[in-house]
């Protein structure tokens, strides 16, 4: 029945989004209430008159619209356009209990640009978020899976997560952004560890289990970022514990 439907479409999150319209009949038993609690949107009552339909039916998708605005808006960086921390975090839970289901690797690399207060501090604050951007944009267009997420973890330090991805393929994504961001060429005459704009990743590979938790994932791969650090930064340093 139309209650069961409109529930079903409610509990699948692919669907759940989706306004439900319930159309009833006059003589029916209709539970408003009830149908309200199985997750309708709206009631129409028999006979349907078209332009009624119209202006429900466009009332619905205005509301939709506004949701899927303001939760854009709160998933996307406004600096760079890319996903922002709450974003990451969701995605690593969702990740986290995907991959520990199906015994899949999840990769995680940290990323932190090198010297970047020094930029700021030589190049001043608007060309130092006009940096950020370019790097979000590099280390966005190297990603090759649609699952794969960058994200600006805050400031200056970003991350990328990598759903069913081994050591080897971690480290060949680590080292494509390692390149992208150096092939952007832009100056940092401060730097002391090259002439342009660098970063330092740290990455991780984990086969999630009972007794581990995502925060283990980010943890280890923060470790990973500042041995990355110590060798001398724009470099890659990982670990598949
Ligand atoms: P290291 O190589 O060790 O990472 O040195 P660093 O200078 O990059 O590290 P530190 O964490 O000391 O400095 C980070 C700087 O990033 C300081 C902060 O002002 C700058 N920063 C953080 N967020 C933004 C931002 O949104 N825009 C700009 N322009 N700068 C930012
Ligand atoms: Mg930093
Ligand atoms: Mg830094």
């Amino acid at each position: 029945d139309g209650y069961t439907t409109c529930q079903k479409i409610k509990a699948n999150p692919e669907t759940a989004d989706i306004p439900v319209i319930f159309v009833t009949a006059q003589d029916s038993s209709f539970d408003e209430a009830h149908a309200f609690t199985m997750g309708g949107a709206d009631f129409i009552s028999k006979p349907v008159s078209p332009a009624v339909v119209r202006a429900r039916v466009r009332a619905q998708l205005t509301i939709k619209a506004q949701a899927d605005l303001l939760r854009r808006l709160a998933f996307v960086d406004g600096l760079t356009g890319i996903a922002n921390r709450r974003q990451f975090d969701e995605s690593l839970q969702a990740a986290w209990s995907d991959t520990k289901r199906r015994h899949e690797p999840l990769g995680l690399i940290r990323i932190d640009v090198d010297h970047f207060k020094l930029y700021n501090d030589t190049y001043g604050h608007e060309r130092g978020d006009a940096c950020l951007q370019a790097v979000a944009d590099a280390l966005k267009s190297t990603m090759k899976r649609g699952l794969d997420l960058v994200a600006r973890f805050g400031g200056e330090e970003f991350a990328v997560l990598l759903p069913n991805t081994n050591l080897e393929g971690v480290l060949s994504i680590a080292e494509d952004c390692r390149r992208s961001v150096e092939a952007l060429q832009i100056p940092h005459r401060s730097s002391s560890t090259a002439k342009t704009i660098t970063i330092s990743l740290g990455a991780a590979v984990l086969v999630p289990s009972q007794q581990t938790a995502a925060e283990e994932l980010l943890k280890t791969a923060d470790k990973q970022l500042y041995a990355a650090k110590q060798n001398g930064r724009n470099r890659v340093a990982a670990s598949a514990e």
